[in-house]
């Protein structure tokens, strides 16, 4: 029999705010353990929790951004569950009227194994916001709890169980990342915890509309992990439905050193959460007037850039997709192609130099020692035929260790490329002299042979010959 899986994530991000959700506390990363507190992160006993308006703009903006409908009124419930992470009790979430539902991540590009992606919409069910607890370590036989993240604001983003394959939740995974940077809401660095994911697949044979039982996992700390974990367990599934066994729902966790998932807890002893308003925080309203404000200072979104860079650029699907897959690189590359006649050249450098060397040197392309505006000079230097292209690559590396200028190091070195007929004709005539056996190869109809001689002349004038000029010359002396 044939299998599908059948996948859905569970998504989720701090939102980068100045101050946590519901006190004045730093929104930080890196202070020392239990600096960033009051006695509301803390959870002391009759305090109140005051709203920060800006993780809700900043939860309407992701949400405006996926295409969710945004609700004009939403409220803050209680989670109720015991855990030392969380000395209150209870976690402040949204539960049954969250601030952005529905919506949809456009999936596109390559997935993990590096098979091109069908192009498809994943649909989201919901994003809400809530308040993330302590984070707690354990180092031998004694835990420490760090107070510091609890009550940063975090946006839980649920995709509908939309996914068929470990490639389209990895696609999934950095397409939503790509969004958040794009919009400022996170860098979302999973090591930093920034970003946690949580999957729920199910097998079912092929043709069957009902959903098989879902499984969860838990602890995946990178895409490439969700992506394996995935992996694993939709063999692990189908074995056991081949034996004729059933599946049980279940929580799973995944295990890196083994490279598998076990049981964490089954549905029987599943928690029950008890939500209720939290009557300590008032309803949120978001009015048409705060809507449309937001609406106004969004940002392009990857998709719709990728699609304008096709379309005002000329460049390829591919070249657009590496351009915009980082925010900067797009920025990067619209300033360096400005005013120039032909950005598709600006596109090829930026991929076949640029971003090569940079990461050999582990520069962030925002840190180039070469501003966009550097390599558009170059680019210019190029296109006027002052450099040739293979002297433009001798220039660029010298840009790039000095951050001098492209018309700078050219005038320095006297690297302009030679357009003049009379210097060429002399090059060439040796070129012809010193050649007989190449020269009679051409004449006998072995049209390759002149780029022997090409060769020749570019060797003698140190790479500076105008090689459409040479090959111009050589065929008017031997036609
Ligand atoms: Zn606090």
């Amino acid at each position: 029999m044939k299998y599908e899986a059948v996948i859905g994530l569970e998504v989720h991000t701090q939102v980068r705010t100045q101050t946590k959700i519901f006190c004045g506390c730093r929104n930080e990363y890196g202070a020392g353990p239990n600096t960033n507190v009051c006695p509301i992160c803390l959870g002391y006993p009759g305090v109140l929790p005051v709203m920060n308006r800006e993780a809700v703009r900043q939860t309407i903006v992701a949400g405006l951004a996926c295409g969710c409908e945004i609700a004009s009124y939403c409220k803050w419930d209680r989670k109720n569950y015991y855990y030392p992470d969380m000395p209150k009790n209870y976690q402040i979430s949204q539960f049954d009227l969250p601030i952005c539902l529905g919506g949809e991540v456009p999936i596109t590009g390559k997935g993990f194994s590096g098979e091109p992606m069908r192009e498809r919409n994943i649909a989201l069910t919901r994003i809400h916001l809530e308040e993330d607890v302590a984070k707690s370590t354990h180092l031998g036989r004694s835990s420490g709890v760090d107070f510091n993240r609890a009550g940063i604001p975090l946006m839980e983003i649920v995709s509908e169980p939309d996914m068929r394959t470990p490639d389209e939740a990895y696609a999934y995974l950095n397409a939503l990342k790509q969004i958040l940077e794009y919009a400022d809401i996170s860098d979302c660095d999973m090591e930093k915890g920034q970003m946690r994911c949580d999957v729920n697949v199910s097998v079912r044979p092929v043709g069957q509309t009902k959903l098989g039982t879902k499984i969860e996992i838990k602890n995946l700390n990178s895409f490439r992990t969700a992506h394996r974990a995935l992996e694993y367990e939709i063999e692990r599934q189908i074995d056991v439905l081949e034996e004729g066994g059933s599946m049980r729902q279940e929580t799973r966790r995944w295990d890196d050193e083994e490279e598998a998932t076990s049981v964490m807890r089954t549905k029987e002893n599943a928690q029950d959460y008890r939500y209720f308003p939290d009557p300590d925080l008032m309803p949120v309203e978001v009015s048409a007037e705060w809507l449309e404000e937001v609406r106004s200072s969004l940002v392009e979104t990857p998709h719709a850039r990728r699609a304008r860079f096709v379309e005002q650029y000329g460049i390829t699907d591919y070249d657009a997709d590496v351009l915009t897959h980082e925010k900067a690189t797009g920025d990067y590359f619209e300033q360096a192609a400005q005013g120039r006649k032909k950005p598709k050249a600006v596109a090829n450098w930026i991929q076949t130099e640029l971003l090569g060397a940079l990461s050999k040197r582990g520069i962030h392309i925002s840190d180039s020692p070469v501003s966009p505006q550097a390599l558009g000079e170059l680019m210019d230097l190029i296109e006027a035929g002052t450099v040739s292209g293979k002297i433009a690559k001798d220039v660029f590396a010298e840009m790039l260790d000095t951050g001098t200028s492209a018309a700078a190091i050219v005038k320095e070195k006297g690297l302009e490329q030679v357009s003049d007929t009379g210097a060429i004709e002399g090059m060439v005539d040796d070129a012809i002299a010193g050649n007989e056996k190449a020269v009679q190869e051409y004449k006998d109809g072995n049209g390759k042979a002149i780029q022997f001689l090409v060769g020749h002349v570019m060797k003698a004038s140190r790479g500076k010959a105008n090689p459409k000029m040479v090959v111009e010359l050589l065929k008017s002396r031997l036609d």
